[in-house]
């Protein structure tokens, strides 16, 4: 799951992208609001941890642009702002939540587990799809009632298959949505973790649609 990064301080944001990664998610980093900006229309990223003092372009600015453009993307504003007023002002432009610095990188990964969550209209933390059993937050996958061990990456892909079950994603939205950019990939990484996953769980919880993509069929 991608999420992109919006920080200027080096140290902070050097600490929430290895925080995120130790936590799961597939995390990208940028330090100014215009960059932000430019690859939230590029690329899939299933949130955003948003600094508000930014360079070129503030976040409340990149926010209120975002959400003018209709984009219902989560975002999370860190502020080092305490104040009250900054708060209200955040959360009026359209942010999801909000974290005061310092905060802890353990508490922003199970705020953005619920964000994601909740934008993909789901109330409880474990996903399920018929015998299947993923929880995000312990990184667990059970099929009938047994342990599943994935790797990293065939874990993140079964948990974008649960959140779209129903829909196909061709390989190259698969492809955005798990790899962070500058990251080796080889052309059939996709079909291979497919493959894995359903030597591991069932053949049948994965179609592939030729040509088009995978789903999972709800
Ligand atoms: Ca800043």
């Amino acid at each position: 799951m991608r999420i992109l990064i919006v920080e200027d301080d080096r140290l902070l944001g050097e600490g929430i992208l290895a925080g995120l990664r130790q936590a799961g998610f597939q995390p990208d980093w940028v330090r100014d609001g215009l960059v932000a900006w430019n690859a939230l229309q590029a690329e899939p990223f299933a949130a955003a941890v948003l600094d508000l003092g930014l360079p070129r372009l503030s976040g409340l600015d990149l926010l209120q642009r975002l959400r003018a453009s209709g984009s219902a993307l989560p975002v999370l504003v860190l502020t080092a702002r305490d104040t009250a007023e900054d708060v209200i002002k955040g959360l009026d432009s359209g942010a999801d939540d909000y974290m005061v610095k310092p905060f802890d990188l353990g508490e922003l990964a199970a705020r953005l587990r619920a964000l994601v969550r909740r934008a993909a209209g789901s109330a409880t933390p474990v996903l399920e799809h018929g015998e299947l059993r993923l929880d995000p937050a312990a990184h667990s996958v059970e099929f009938r009632g047994i342990p599943v061990e994935l790797s990293a990456r065939e874990f993140a892909l079964l948990h974008e298959l649960m959140l779209n079950a129903g829909k196909v994603l061709t390989r190259a939205q698969l492809e955005t949505k798990l790899y962070p950019w500058g990251e080796e990939l080889e052309s059939n990484a996709i079909e291979v973790h497919v493959h894995h996953l359903r030597r591991k769980l069932a053949p049948e919880l994965i179609r592939t649609l030729r040509g088009i993509g995978y789903s999972m069929p709800s």
